[in-house]
């Protein structure tokens, strides 16, 4: 038989299998993503006591098992359960969201402890704090930046001419190019973006930020909610997904 590998792991998200079993994913610290078989979990509470549900941090034991990319989970224990997450609309919204881009950027297998503890941060702010957008473009940017994808805002990305040197209110942001292009190069991209000044303002000094928990900085609200539909769109681009989440997300009230 295959070892027993533990490590500490946060619930992605779970769904019923057959007539007793349940589909867990997660994002663990020390595998990347481990997608697993619970066996019994939806017909007895016993062996997974609450700890099969999205958002919580639990210590996880489980097997690989041969011909199957499934593992088998063998126990799940409780490290901390994000009770707070689910108090209100927002929070639950916010959670979401934050789960939903974490997944899309981790693999399968692939060691990304930096993405688990990002993850991890994110889901316990938005546990003791009010969601707000400055949150969600710090946690944004910094998973992109994590995941190798930050982009560039201080100058075109295929020509090179720095945003100083240009008008302002020329900006467009490209999303196969990973950043700015000027009006002259974004004439190859019909798709760009146009991209308000005070927007990439806001963006570049968010980006600045070196942890989810900076939360020193307000900025215009009109600006940041532009950044972050630009953000989100990019998001989609690099991962190739649908976020079933953020319009669940637009629906709250966040500030
Ligand atoms: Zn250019």
């Amino acid at each position: 038989m295959r070892s027993i590998l533990i490590t500490p792991a946060i619930v992605l998200r779970s769904w019923a299998f057959g007539e007793s079993d349940k589909i867990v994913s997660f994002l663990t610290a020390t595998y990347g993503k481990v997608t697993g078989i619970a066996k019994g979990a939806k017909r007895s509470r016993r062996r997974f006591v609450n700890t099969l549900e999205p958002f919580s941090l639990v210590q996880l034991s489980f097997r690989d098992r041969p011909h199957s990319t499934l593992a088998f989970i063998h126990a799940c224990d409780l490290i901390r359960p994000h009770k707070n997450l689910t108090t209100s609309l927002e929070k639950i919204a916010c959670a979401s969201y934050l789960t939903e881009i974490t997944d899309a950027f981790a693999s399968e297998r692939q060691e990304s402890r930096s993405l688990f503890d990002h993850l991890r941060e994110g889901l316990i702010w938005v546990e003791h704090r009010v969601p707000s957008h400055s949150f969600l473009a710090r946690y944004e940017l910094q998973l992109l930046r994590l995941a190798g994808y930050q982009p560039g805002w201080e100058s075109c990305r295929r020509c090179r001419k720095a945003r100083v040197e240009d008008a302002p209110g020329h900006w467009l942001f490209s999303a196969r190019d990973g950043g700015l292009l000027c009006a002259g190069c974004s004439a190859l991209r019909k798709e760009a973006i146009p991209l308000s000044s005070e927007a990439i303002d806001v963006l570049v000094l968010v980006q600045r930020a070196n942890t989810v928990l900076d939360d020193r900085q307000s900025f215009p609200s009109a600006a940041l909610i532009e950044g972050r539909s630009v953000l989100r769109h990019f998001i989609q681009f690099q991962t190739s997904r649908e976020l079933k989440s953020a319009s669940f997300l637009d629906a709250s009230s966040l500030t």
